[in-house]
């Protein structure tokens, strides 16, 4: 039996755990943080993420002539979010972050060495609910992965590093209580089964969420979402198994909104897995014409950058969960794009040279990479063909030539009308997507399907991937752990994706992207400025 002791316990490595444990350092507080993953997974999920991060009246912002407001941002996200009565602690979170995530984590982060590209993203706009009404969306330079670099590296050059510990590979599976508090936790080594026990004042519980536990996804499952798919992709961390979300409901913590998730419509198969299902979450192309699994095309058209959680919603509703994503080369060149630090490189290495590259000549390397490699790509010269190959992939005859050939015509011969007599829903979607700089970069103007130009087709099969828990452990604004009636267990605390990002669920059912990685630092930072004064 091993035997740790430090003034805080930090249960995850990842951002959340790692910013309070910077914070509790600023206070010289002695820190231990406990992780399951080996040191190449420090940082978490943080690291492998695009990096994008959510604002409100950011300089970039300001530069670029977009005006915001706290008072705009939160009346976007109680429309996105759809609280309820009870939750009162979420919208508290929700309220707080839009009001200080400027100063406590832009300015913050900031300082630090990061910066962010010039022009913010305009996602989650939202239909019906309207979601953000201005772009604020910031892209690290450098994705998630210089985000998670730069804390740990802040970590061993703090003046009080003397007072830091990590021990990698140290499951923690129960927490210890005393006289009422929680005083430790204990475990066991991954790899060779050895228990430890660590004591501490107090516990942060920083260990992720659920969703990158596939049953546990399944025992979750949303009722607007019908059954869950047979098949569901693991985009989240192979440790958000919930473990952590069982100990702390032990000794009596409050878990919430677990049906809450940020999943997305467009998972493919990771072709170097390194997880069970390890899915990889396309940014689907707005161009393409998105289908059933019939091959027929699903109405309303259905195109991304408006509200992620209405697309699952729409494949969920089919007779089979999945679908199927159909363009030719020179829209994938143009639009195919992939979440997440290891299928953006140019922005990962920061290379403007490479960026403004594949801006200008298409993502020819990712176009390449996922049709070469992905399991759930097929390409082809003709409709007939990539239907043969669609049927090969998925092992029966479903989709259907004729359903498919009739869609993709009508599509076509509406975009031959030209902009001014176009009626399609999609096309009237890409013109107002068109319109923001950012996207018209990014959007083909107008491309038909059967271009002899563009070609090869290619047809991509998309699973629901799962990703963020959107709830989790109850909270109050000092991240302390609630029991039933909102009474807090002294000594535990959770932050980031555990907590639900904060209060046990502060996206409500939506997130307005960006808020996830914001607000599991503004979460970390919290938590440990309030342990570190209250000592
Ligand atoms: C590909 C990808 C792209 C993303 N892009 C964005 C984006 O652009 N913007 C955004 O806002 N969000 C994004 N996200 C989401 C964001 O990265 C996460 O929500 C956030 O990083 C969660 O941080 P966390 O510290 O709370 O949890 P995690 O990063 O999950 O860290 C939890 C840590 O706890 C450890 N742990 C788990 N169980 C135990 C245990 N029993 N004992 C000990 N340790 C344990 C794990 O090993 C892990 O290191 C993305 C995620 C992915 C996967």
């Amino acid at each position: 039996m091993a035997n740790y002791a430090a003034d805080v316990l930090v249960i995850g490595g990842g951002i959340a755990g790692i910013t309070a444990a910077l914070e509790l350092l600023d206070h010289g507080r002695d820190v231990l943080i406990l992780d399951r993953d080996e040191e190449t997974g420090f940082g978490g999920l943080a690291k492998e993420s695009f990096g994008g991060l959510f604002f409100v009246n950011s300089r970039e912002q300001q530069r670029n002539g977009i005006k915001d407001s706290p008072a705009q941002a939160l009346r976007d996200w109680h429309s996105f979010a759809e609280f309820g009565p009870a939750d009162r602690f979420p919208k508290l979170w929700a309220e707080t972050y839009v009001e200080r995530c400027i100063p406590d984590v832009y300015e913050w982060l900031r300082a630090g060495g990061i910066r962010f590209l010039p022009l913010p993203a305009w996602v989650e706009r939202g239909e019906t609910p309207p979601g953000n009404s201005v772009p604020r969306f910031h892209i690290v330079w450098g994705t998630g992965r210089e985000l998670a670099t730069r804390l740990i590296a802040a970590l061993g050059s703090h003046p009080n590093r003397s007072r830091f510990g990590v021990k990698f590979q140290h499951r923690v599976e129960t927490l210890v209580t005393q006289g009422g508090r929680v005083v430790g936790c204990a475990g066991a080594h991954e790899r060779d089964g050895t228990p430890f026990e660590a004591r501490a004042e107090h516990v942060i519980v920083a260990s992720g969420g659920i969703n990158g536990d596939i049953p546990r996804v399944k025992a979750n499952w949303h009722r607007d979402w019908r059954k869950p798919p047979e098949v569901i992709l693991n985009g989240s961390h192979k440790y958000a198994d919930g473990k952590l979300h069982d100990a702390v409901a032990t000794i009596g913590g409050r878990l919430s909104h677990l049906d809450n998730m940020w999943n997305y419509a467009s998972g493919v198969h990771h072709y170097r897995p390194r997880k069970p299902l390890h899915g990889l979450s396309l940014v689907p192309a707005k161009s393409a014409l998105w289908l059933n699994w019939r091959g027929e095309r699903i109405f309303p058209p259905l195109v991304s950058g408006f509200d992620t959680r209405a697309l699952v919603t729409a494949i969920c509703a089919q007779e089979r969960q999945y679908s199927w994503q159909l363009m030719n080369r020179r829209i994938a060149l143009k639009e195919l794009a992939v979440s997440g630090a290891e299928f953006n490189p140019s922005i990962r290495d920061k290379s403007w040279l490479r960026f403004a590259r594949d801006m200008l000549l298409g993502n020819r390397w990712l176009v390449e990479e996922m049709t070469v490699n992905c399991r759930d790509f097929v390409a082809a010269r003709s409709l007939p063909e990539l239907v043969d190959k669609m049927n090969a992939l998925q092992g029966d005859s479903s989709v259907d030539l004729d359903a498919l050939t009739g869609a993709v015509r009508r599509y076509d011969a509406e975009v031959a009308r030209g902009p001014e007599l176009q009626a399609d829903p999609q096309l009237r979607r890409i013109a107002e997507l068109r319109q923001y700089r950012a996207d018209r970069m990014r959007i083909s103007k107008s491309q038909t399907i059967l271009d002899e130009r563009a070609m090869p087709l290619i047809a991509i099969r998309e699973f629901i991937v799962s990703r963020k828990s959107l709830g989790g452990i109850a909270t109050d604004l000092e991240c302390r752990v609630l029991a039933d009636g909102d009474q807090p267990i002294a000594g535990l605390y959770a932050v980031g994706e555990a907590a639900g990002f904060g209060g046990g669920g502060m996206h409500g059912l939506r997130g307005l992207e960006g808020t996830f990685l914001g607000a599991s630092i503004f979460t970390g930072r919290m938590a440990g400025r309030g342990i570190g004064r209250a000592s």
